[in-house]
């Protein structure tokens, strides 16, 4: 019987906090995009790409429901679960402390900064762990469609079975809000879906 692969992003899916990549163009303006938009960024000749803000997690606040679930199959004999994020390298540590700090067990938790917003990149990653064998389900939770449809093309390749690949902002909808959220709900913003980590 094969194991339960269960990956999940980080910004916008697990935790919402206000890290940004800045730009430099050759005329010396500076933009800056956070993850999601980075994601539509497409590389300009002479642009400069400074990730370094992206190390540290500035205010990050938990995605009730979502966390929910990533501790669930943390705490799950049979699963293995990975944190994905596009983050550089850097951010490693800052979001192992952050499970440290909620309580999670941080050597049951493998965390991947590929320091790229690729889809493809993550597909690939996801790919390598498929190829191990160990898999025959896969998780995939992710804000951005541009992964998840990548992710679930190669999930198809490889034929996994019963991979299920979750949308957790098509889920949280004005409708369902208080339900998902429960008593951390206080407005009609998914992103108040959240409580403030000390
Ligand atoms: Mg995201």
């Amino acid at each position: 019987m094969g194991r339960f692969l269960s990956v999940f992003d980080f910004d916008d899916t697990l935790a919402v906090s206000h890290g940004y990549i800045e730009v430099k163009k050759p005329d010396g303006t500076v933009k800056r995009y956070t993850s999601e938009e980075y994601v539509h960024y497409s590389p300009v000749s002479g642009d400069a790409l400074h990730f370094s803000h992206l190390n540290d997690l500035h205010n990050p606040r938990l995605v009730t429901r979502v966390w929910g679930e990533f501790v669930s199959d943390v705490s799950h004999p049979d699963r293995d679960v990975v944190i994905l994020t596009s983050r550089p390298r850097g951010a490693s540590s800052s979001i192992r402390k952050l499970l440290h700090h909620m309580g999670v067990p941080v050597h049951m938790v493998e965390v991947m900064a590929i320091e790229s917003g690729r889809p493809q990149d993550k597909a690939r990653r996801i790919e390598e762990k498929i190829l191990t064998g160990k898999y025959k389900q896969v998780r995939f939770i992710d804000d951005n469609h541009r992964n998840v449809e990548a992710v679930r093309e190669l999930l198809d390749a490889h034929e996994i079975v019963s991979a299920s690949v979750h949308l957790p902002h098509s889920e949280l909808t004005v409708e369902n809000l208080s339900e998902v959220c429960g008593e951390h709900f206080p407005s009609d913003e998914w992103a108040e879906c959240v409580f403030l980590v000390p």
